[in-house]
C-alpha cells in the first residue's frame, strides 16, 4: 500500500509512536475496561499529570475531557456567558465559535479581519459588558496565528473578562503565561498526532466560578457536561459519561513522551 501523507487542517499525521502504544493498548484490554475502575483513575492521573508538566498548568486550573473542541465553544458559551460574548474573527474556525453563541440565543460582539490576515490588540475595542472573550490562537483555516504577547496585551486591557484561547491546532506550542488566560483548549488529532474524538479542556477557578453563578441564576447551562457535573467527576480522575478511555490512554502515552523529548526541544524545532 502507498503511504499516504495528508497535510490538511486535521487530523495530521500521526505522532511516531502511536502505533506502538495502540499495541500496548490492546495487550492492557483499554478498549474495554470501566471508566469507574481504579485502573482509568491511574490512566486519567496520568494524562492529566503529564500534561500538566508538559505545559506548565498551574494548579488552580482543572483538566476536562470531552469529546471535541467543537463541543469546548458550546461549553464556554453555555456555561460561561449569560448575555454577552467579544470574538475576534478571520477565518473559518473563530467564525463558527462566533456564530455558536448567537444561536446559543447571546448576543456576540466581533472584531473582524480578512482571511488571511491577523489582528492588532491595541485596535481592537471591546465592549465592557463582554462576560467571555474568545480568540483563536492559531486560526486554522488561513494559518495566521495570534502571538502569546497580543494575548497577554489583550488581557491587560480587559482584566474582568474571562478569556478563553481556541489553540487547537497550535498546543503544545505557545507558551503561555497562564496568569494571564482563564482557559485554553486543544483536540488530539492536531498537533498531538492522534485519533480524533477527545478534547482537552484546560479552565482555571475563575471559570468554574463564573459557570455557577449561572446555575445559581437557573440559566440553562446543560445537562451532563456543564463544568460542575465534570468538575464533580474530575475530583476523582472520572468523567459523568463513558469517555473516550482509548484516547485518553493514547494522550497520556504520547505526552509521556514529549515529556521525555522536553518541551523546550519541541517548541525549538516548530
Ligand atoms: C480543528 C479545529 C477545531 C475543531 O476541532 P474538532 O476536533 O473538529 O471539534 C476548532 N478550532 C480550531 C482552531 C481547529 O483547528
Amino acid at each position: 500500500m502507498v503511504k499516504k501523507t495528508f497535510f490538511t487542517v486535521g487530523p495530521s499525521e500521526l505522532y511516531p509512536t502511536v502505533p506502538a502504544h495502540v499495541q500496548t493498548a490492546l495487550e492492557q484490554k483499554i478498549g474495554v475496561i470501566s471508566h469507574r475502575s481504579k485502573q482509568f483513575q491511574e490512566l486519567y492521573k496520568h494524562t492529566t499529570d503529564g500534561l500538566r508538566t508538559l505545559l506548565n498548568i498551574p494548579d488552580n486550573y482543572q483538566i476536562f475531557f470531552l469529546s471535541s473542541a467543537t463541543e469546548i465553544w458550546e461549553r464556554i458559551i453555555q456555561n460561561c456567558v449569560e448575555h454577552t460574548s467579544f470574538h475576534c474573527v478571520n477565518g473559518s474556525f473563530s467564525k463558527r465559535f462566533y456564530e455558536f453563541s448567537g444561536e446559543l440565543g447571546k448576543k456576540a460582539f466581533k472584531a473582524e479581519a480578512a482571511f488571511g490576515k491577523g489582528f492588532y490588540p491595541e485596535n481592537i475595542e471591546i465592549p465592557s459588558e463582554t462576560e467571555a472573550i474568545c480568540l483563536t490562537q492559531n486560526e486554522t483555516s488561513s494559518g495566521v496565528s495570534m502571538p502569546v504577547a497580543d494575548i497577554n496585551k489583550i488581557r491587560e486591557k480587559n482584566k474582568e473578562a474571562l478569556l478563553f484561547v481556541d489553540a487547537v491546532s497550535s498546543l503544545p506550542y505557545p507558551e503561555f503565561d497562564f496568569s494571564k488566560i482563564d482557559s485554553t483548549f486543544f483536540s488530539v488529532q492536531k498537533c498531538f498526532g492522534l485519533p480524533a474524538g477527545l478534547g482537552v479542556w484546560i479552565l482555571n477557578d475563575r471559570v468554574i466560578e463564573k459557570a455557577k453563578q449561572l446555575e445559581a441564576k437557573k440559566v440553562l447551562t446543560g445537562t451532563y457536561h456543564t463544568i460542575s457535573s465534570i468538575l464533580s467527576k474530575a475530583k476523582d480522575n472520572q468523567t459523568p459519561e463513558t469517555p473516550n478511555v482509548w484516547n485518553i490512554f493514547l494522550l497520556g502515552k504520547v505526552i509521556e513522551d514529549m515529556n521525555k523529548k522536553g518541551i523546550a526541544t519541541i517548541r525549538k524545532r516548530n
